[in-house]
């Protein structure tokens, strides 16, 4: 068992021992399903709460309530709606302390990064209620006489969300809070391997939906593996999936979707490049490569998994890369001295000893870790040392998103050979310069650059602000969540005409006489 101060904070935050599979925002439903999951910590391996898979039956409550819900939430004015989102914003932020405490304990990230990823939540809550009074559409001038022409944006209906372990609450509210101020209602259905941070944030957003007397159905929660995830894919009553995880389970959820003309957003694996040159700062390019690398212990889509340096300056940025690895401690990502904490699970071990032993038979060589820890403190066997390889970019294994602390380090000597390299593999998510040289910094920015959907300079690959549109390309899934105008996907476009004069003036000069 959890010790005494956690067992507050889940008791706080309505963790059970048992844990119901659904909630319809303002109800908590009792499975009739039999199959249990535990979830252990991988902090220091104790069981926290089990969970219980929701059936079809609670499947078909869930779907039930959220179509109804649409009709009562999508006259709900916009404005009003933003209302309800600033309110859960608020009780976001009354609760950061215990929720991002529990993000971290249930999935392994620090505790700064389990209180950032709240923060992000509070952030999109704020951006999405100023959105919620600039869902603008466009007047076109009609070339018809007495026509008015405009586009207006409507919302879609059920939004169904996917989410990933390694983002357990953030990512809901990057696609939930937007997608509410659209008009939709939501249904999410989170890792099965981190699933109780899920169900805290949605005890805490009840007393917002209770408070102001809203029907269930708006925000709801079904806690399940891939086959309810499927389910949703293939369910023509949830018009858009948006899905975070896996280039694996994205191919799969595309093709389900897809298949019905559905829509989908689908945010998915990276293999993120930052490009050292000659001309960069060489500090700045150091503390990047390591946050990027071994923050959440490699565990980000966004998290730096090659390192691209120049000849001149590589055996400089080795030595002194290889020297803070040195120093970094690893252990209870809830003690803020330590800077790397666990793997999510003793399988994602076993995923980073495979990729190191693969590196080495392509001809890598590792220039430091490779090493899972044991004895006091890393009881959970999730540990590993975050490892540095010496690589070439072409070999299989780099070419792959391991989701774990391994960088490959590579050298370039031309900085069109640098890009090219960035380039050359399947995902498309994050990318970075660092240089000083105004020229090369606007090249990798530029159509000459980076094919990424986020290219950055002087900054490193790791995490985005929630302003910008997030998301990347190829095998990435070219989906776009957060900022920017990500909400256009959230909703469907409509053109109106509107004759306000007494003649019936027909396409192409075409004339019947009536
Ligand atoms: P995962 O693909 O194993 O699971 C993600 C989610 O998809 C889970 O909820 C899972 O139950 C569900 N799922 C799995 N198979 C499915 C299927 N066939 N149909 C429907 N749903 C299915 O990923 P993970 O291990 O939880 O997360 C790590 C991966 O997520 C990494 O590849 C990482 O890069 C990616 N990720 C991407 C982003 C992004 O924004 N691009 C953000 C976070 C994580």
């Amino acid at each position: 068992m959890a010790d005494k101060s956690t067992e507050e904070i889940l008791h706080k935050l309505g963790i059970k021992k048992v844990n119901e599979s659904i909630c319809t925002g303002v109800q908590w439903v009792t499975p009739v399903g039999s199959e249990t999951r535990k979830i252990n910590s991988p902090v220091d391996g104790k069981h926290i709460a089990s969970i219980t898979y929701a059936t079809t039956t609670e499947y078909e409550r869930v779907m039930m309530v959220a179509e109804s819900a649409f009709k009562y939430w999508k006259a709900v004015p916009a404005p009003k709606r933003g209302e309800i989102v600033r309110q859960i914003g608020n009780a976001l932020r009354e609760n950061k302390h215990d929720l991002g405490y529990l993000v971290s304990y249930e999935m392994g990230k620090s505790l700064q990064e389990g209180w950032g990823e709240v923060q992000e939540m509070i952030d999109i809550c704020d951006f999405a209620v100023g959105l919620s009074r600039q869902l603008y559409g466009l007047t076109i001038s009609s070339e018809r006489p007495e026509h008015h022409m405009m586009e207006q944006w409507h919302p879609l209906g059920i939004v169904g969300i996917i989410s990933a372990f390694n983002f357990p609450v953030a990512v809901w509210s990057w696609n939930a809070m937007i997608a509410a101020v659209c008009g939709n209602v939501c249904i999410w259905k989170p890792s099965e391997k981190a699933p109780l941070s899920a169900i805290a944030v949605h005890h805490i957003i009840k007393t917002v939906l209770v408070d102001n007397e809203l029907p269930e159905g708006i925000f709801n929660l079904i806690i399940g593996d891939h086959r309810i995830g499927e389910k949703m894919s293939k369910d023509k009553r949830i018009p858009l999936i948006s899905a975070t995880g896996s280039t694996r389970m994205g191919k799969r959820v595309s093709q389900l979707v897809g298949s019905r003309l559905g829509k989908s957003i689908l945010e998915l694996g990276g293999n993120n490049a930052i490009i050292v040159t000659e001309d960069a700062n060489l500090e700045n390019a150091l503390k990047a490569s390591v946050f990027g690398s071994v923050g959440t212990a490699g565990q980000r889509c966004t998290s730096t998994r090659r390192l691209i340096v120049q000849d001149t300056i590589f055996e400089k940025f080795k030595s002194k890369l290889v020297k803070i690895y040195a120093q970094l401690k690893i252990g209870n990502p809830l003690d803020q001295d330590n800077h790397v904490g666990p793997l999510i699970d003793k399988d994602a071990v076993k995923i980073y000893l495979k990729a190191i032993e693969s590196a080495e038979d392509e001809g890598g060589q590792v220039l430091f870790g490779a090493k899972v820890l044991k004895g006091k403190g890393y009881e959970s066997g999730c540990y590993v040392v975050p490892t540095l390889i010496l690589a070439r970019n072409h070999y299989n294994i780099v070419q792959e998103e391991t989701f774990a602390p391994i960088t490959y380090l590579i050298k370039f000597s031309r900085l069109e050979e640098a890009i090219a390299m960035q380039n050359d593999v399947k995902q498309g998510l994050s990318s970075a310069i660092f240089t000083d040289n105004m020229k090369e910094a606007h090249q990798f920015t530029s159509v000459f650059g980076s094919d990424c959907g986020i290219a950055n300079v002087n900054i490193g690959t790791s995490g985005a602000e929630i302003g910008g549109a997030f998301g990347g390309e190829k095998e990435t899934g070219g989906g776009r969540e957060s900022g920017s105008d990500s909400w256009k996907a959230y909703m469907r476009r409509q053109t109106n005409t509107i004759n306000f004069g007494d003649g019936m003036p027909l396409a192409q000069g075409i004339k019947f006489d009536i």
